[in-house]
C-alpha cells in the first residue's frame, strides 16, 4: 500500500455514529447522533456488604493462592483505607453524569445512512480526519473533501464513501467467498487501564456477573502485571518483549522516533489478511504518544481512533470535561459502540482489535463503578450475537493497577493498595467453534487460570491463534517470552519463569 493511502486516517467508520462537520465553512464541530439508551450509572459499591461472599471471589481466593514457587497475596476488598480514600467519588460520578446528559446529539446513523436530527445545522458535512504527514507534533488535519449531509433527505450513505470503503474493501473482498467455518478466529481484547483485579471485582459487579454467569469466561486468578506504567505491560502484551530490551533495539522513551517499525502482533494478523484495529480514548495519555513520544507516523491498524479523539478533544472545552462526551454518550460508550458495530458489520472478516480505555479510572481512583453498566451492556450485546461468539476470542484484562497518588488520594501506596497492584484481572472466552474443535484447549485454559500468568502469555496466545491461521514471517529476532494460555503450563512454573519482576511480587520468587 502506498504511503499516502496509509497516511489517511479514518475519521469515521461506515458503521459509526459521529461525523465531523463544518459550519459556514469556518466552524468545525463534531456531530453526535442520538444514542438510544441511557447511561445508567453503577451504584458505588458498598464494600461492606456481601461482596466477599460472592462465589467468584471466594474466601479461599481472598486468602490468596499459593503455588509451588510463587504466591498471590491476600487482598482485602473492603479495605477501610480504600473506603476512606474514595468516599467523595460518588459525588464526582453525579457531576460526570450531568455533563454528558446535557450535551446535545446532532445526528443519527441507521442502516449505514446518516441523518441530521437537528436541522438548524444546515452546512454540516462528512469528512475524514488524518494525522498530518511527517508532523512530529501529531496534529490532525481534515480532508479538503467534505460531503454535505443536509442535502440528503433520505440520509447520506456513508458506507460507500471512498475513504471508508477504500480502506476496508480489499479485506472484505478477500474473505467473501470463504465459508465461515474455514475463516480464522477473530480476536477482541479489551484492556481496561489502571485496574487491579480487586478493583475490577468490587466495582464492575454487574459486568463480572455477566462475564462469568452468562458468557462463561474463564477467570484467571493469578494474572500479574509486569510493572508500571502502561508501556511495561503494553510491550509484553502486544510484542512479547521486555521494555528494557525493546528500548535497546528499537526506541528509548525519550527518543524522537516513530513507532512504525516496531514488531506489534497486529502486523502478523495483517499479513494473514485480518482487519486490524487499535482504539484508545484520551489522546493525552495514548500509550505511544504520551510524554514526548511521536506515536505512529502511518496509522498502525486499519481502524484507529486517535485522530478522531484528537479532533474531538480539540473541538471541546477541556476544562469542563466535555471531551469525555460524544453527545449523550460518554467516551467509553462511544468506543464500545464503535467496537461492537465493527464486530457486527465485519463479522464475515477475521479481525484483530484492541480497545484500551483509560477514562475514567486512570485519573480517578475508585471511579470504575461509574462504568459498570456501560461495560455490562456491551458484553450483553455480544452475548446475544451468536456469530461473534462463534468466531471471536474475547479477552478482558488490565495492564496494571491504579498507582497514581495525590495528597488526597494515597490508597495506592497503603499496604492494601500495594498488594492490589500485584494482581490484575484476566478473563478469556474462546470462540464456540474453537471450543468444539479443540476441547483440550478449553481444559488447558481452565488449568492455566489457576496458575501464575502474565501479559507475555497473552502475547503467545495471540501468536498461537495466528499460527492456526497460516504462516507469517517472524516479527522480531529478539526472544519473546511467555507460554500460550491454550497450552498446559506446568504447575511448578515460578514467577521468574513467568518473567514477573520482583518489584511486582508480594514475596520473592
Ligand atoms: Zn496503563
Amino acid at each position: 500500500m502506498s504511503g499516502n493511502f496509509w497516511q489517511t486516517k479514518l475519521f469515521n467508520l461506515y458503521n459509526q455514529r459521529s461525523v465531523l462537520c463544518k459550519f459556514s465553512a469556518v466552524v468545525v464541530c463534531l456531530l453526535i447522533f442520538v444514542y438510544y439508551g441511557y447511561l445508567r450509572f453503577g451504584v458505588f459499591v458498598d464494600l461492606k456488604k456481601e461482596f466477599l461472599r460472592r462465589e467468584y471471589f471466594s474466601d479461599d481466593e481472598i486468602n490468596g493462592i499459593s503455588l509451588d514457587h510463587c504466591k498471590i497475596p491476600l487482598v482485602e476488598l473492603n479495605n477501610p483505607e480504600y473506603l476512606r480514600a474514595y468516599q467523595d467519588i460518588p459525588t464526582l460520578m453525579d457531576e460526570m453524569k450531568e455533563i454528558c446528559a446535557s450535551t446535545p446529539d446532532f445526528s443519527k446513523l441507521e442502516n449505514n445512512k446518516l441523518y441530521l436530527t437537528d436541522t438548524t445545522f444546515k452546512n454540516c458535512c462528512v469528512t475524514e480526519v488524518t494525522r498530518k504527514w511527517r508532523d512530529s507534533l501529531d496534529n490532525y488535519i481534515l480532508s479538503d473533501s467534505c460531503v454535505q449531509i443536509g442535502n440528503h433527505n433520505n440520509g447520506l450513505d456513508v458506507a460507500h464513501m471512498e475513504f471508508i470503503e477504500g480502506r476496508l474493501k480489499p479485506k472484505i473482498d478477500f474473505w467473501k467467498n470463504q465459508s465461515s467455518s474455514e475463516r480464522p478466529y477473530s480476536i477482541f481484547t479489551l484492556v481496561i487501564d489502571s485496574t487491579s483485579r480487586a478493583e475490577f471485582f468490587r466495582s464492575l459487579t454487574q459486568t463480572v456477573d455477566h462475564l462469568l454467569s452468562t458468557m462463561n469466561f474463564v477467570n484467571f486468578r493469578g494474572h500479574h502485571p509486569l510493572g508500571e506504567p502502561t508501556q511495561n505491560n503494553a510491550m509484553p502484551m502486544l510484542m512479547g518483549i521486555q521494555r528494557s530490551v525493546f528500548k535497546k533495539e528499537y526506541i528509548d522513551y525519550n527518543e524522537q522516533k516513530f513507532w512504525d517499525e516496531t514488531p506489534f502482533i497486529w502486523r502478523s494478523f495483517n499479513e494473514l489478511n485480518y482487519l486490524t484495529g487499535y482504539f484508545e480514548d484520551d489522546p493525552a495519555v495514548g500509550t505511544f504518544n504520551y510524554g514526548r513520544q511521536l506515536g505512529f507516523e502511518v496509522q498502525p491498524t486499519h481502524l484507529y481512533t486517535r485522530p478522531l479523539m484528537a479532533a474531538h478533544t480539540d473541538g471541546t472545552n477541556y476544562s469542563d470535561y466535555k471531551q469525555y462526551c460524544f453527545g449523550h454518550r460518554n467516551v467509553i460508550e462511544f468506543m464500545l459502540d464503535y467496537h461492537f458495530e465493527t464486530l457486527l458489520h465485519l463479522s464475515e472478516v477475521p479481525t484483530f482489535q484492541v480497545t484500551w480505555p483509560c477514562w475514567i479510572q486512570h485519573n480517578y481512583g475508585g471511579s470504575l463503578s461509574f462504568l459498570d453498566h456501560t461495560y455490562k451492556n456491551f458484553f450483553k450485546k455480544i452475548s446475544e450475537n451468536s456469530q461473534i461468539l462463534e468466531n471471536a476470542m474475547l479477552v478482558v484484562v488490565s495492564d496494571h493497577g491504579f498507582y497514581k497518588t495525590t495528597p488526597t488520594d494515597g490508597y495506592a501506596v497503603t499496604h492494601g493498595g500495594l498488594l492490589e497492584r500485584r494482581n490484575v484481572p484476566l478473563f478469556v472466552r474462546l470462540p464456540d467453534r474453537l471450543q468444539r474443535e479443540h476441547p483440550e484447549m478449553v481444559e488447558n485454559l481452565k488449568w492455566n487460570s489457576q496458575l501464575i500468568t502474565s501479559h507475555y502469555d497473552i502475547y503467545q496466545t495471540f501468536v498461537q491463534i495466528a499460527k492456526m491461521s497460516g504462516e507469517t514471517a517472524p516479527l522480531t529476532n529478539l526472544t519473546t517470552y511467555g507460554s500460550s494460555l491454550l497450552e498446559k503450563i506446568p504447575r511448578n512454573r515460578t514467577c521468574k519463569e513467568a518473567r514477573i519482576p520482583e518489584t511486582m511480587l508480594d514475596q520473592k520468587p
